[in-house]
């Protein structure tokens, strides 16, 4: 579903935003993260693992939508969760476990020997059915699941596309299926200069060598899950402006930067541009407690 910003800073650039609503597709798994899974759970399926297995931080989205696809597909699911064990656990990781995950917790150095280049020998030789996806779910297999975010029609109608920027997957999904047509614009929810060569490298991999894409950098608010008090203003205000839930480590931090950008004019007059909500929203609940934060909860 794409629904419109009918402010009137729109009217008065001469341009026309939507934001495709994919944090409405499953409350659960929500938006991207579903986007990814989905083949790889086929996948799974389809040759007889019994679990399937990945890594996240305490608060992961990728880590909750695993939880609770793979109930769906009547899949076992295991989560190796950086850092020690909190009791009681974050509303994130009660979710998982609600959903019949089995979480494991991990040292932050073993954790980085198994992410860092997808070193799973001994997870493996640990697991040896579980089919293993890396953390934050990109591989190959979601990056089929990105190409289907948007449809034919959203393809020609719209000049700009945004979405956030984590591993990069998502957005090299969106950038393979325009096939080096319109424009695609990224912001990264993280700091550093890594992204760029990092997607140019997925992109490589799915033979869709394509440059049409910006990553803007400007808005990471100091980096991964970093935020400020005009963050949570902005995501409370678009909430009651537009009746859309943001969340603060990554939806958010995009729409923040589209309106800054509107407002000063990047986007040429008569511009249509379709922001993808990519969800997390299942994160706020665990933000707001850890920060004191008072975001809006789903
Ligand atoms: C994980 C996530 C992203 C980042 O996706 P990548 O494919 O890792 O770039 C963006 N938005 C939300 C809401 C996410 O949960």
């Amino acid at each position: 579903m794409n629904q419109e910003l009918n402010g009137s800073i729109f009217k008065e650039k001469g341009i026309r935003a939507f934001i495709k609503r994919e944090d409405l597709i499953f409350p659960e798994i929500q938006g991207n993260k579903w986007r990814k899974l989905k083949y790889n759970l086929a996948f799974a399926r389809e040759n007889g693992f019994e679990q399937v297995l990945s890594f996240g931080g305490a608060y992961s989205n990728h880590i909750v939508a695993l939880a609770a696809a793979g109930k769906k597909y009547g899949l076992e699911t295991i989560g190796f969760i950086r850092g020690e064990e909190h009791l009681e656990l974050n509303p994130s990781l009660k979710k998982a476990m609600q959903n019949g995950m089995y979480l494991k917790y991990i040292s932050r150095e073993a954790y980085r020997s198994y992410t860092q280049n997808n070193k799973w020998d001994a997870v493996r030789e640990e697991y040896p059915n579980a089919y293993i996806i890396p953390e934050g779910g990109t591989n190959s297999l979601a990056i089929k699941g990105c190409t289907e975010i948007l449809e034919p029609d959203e393809k020609s109608e719209f000049d700009y596309f945004t979405c956030p920027v984590g591993t990069g997957g998502t957005v090299a999904g969106l950038i393979a299926s325009l096939e080096g047509k319109k424009s695609v614009l990224g912001f990264p929810a993280l700091k550093g200069n890594f992204l760029q060569g990092d997607i140019s490298s997925i992109l490589k991999k799915e033979d869709a060598n394509y440059t049409n894409f910006d990553l803007i950098g400007e808005y990471h608010f100091g980096g991964y899950a970093r935020y400020s008090e005009e963050l949570i203003s902005f995501i409370n205000d678009f909430y009651g402006t537009y009746n859309i839930p943001l969340d603060p480590i990554y939806t958010g931090k995009m729409m923040y930067g589209l309106m800054d950008m509107i407002r000063n004019n990047y986007f040429p007059e008569g511009s249509s541009i379709l922001a993808i909500h990519t969800g997390g929203l299942q994160g706020i609940a665990g933000f707001n407690k850890r920060h004191g934060t008072q975001l809006r909860e789903e």
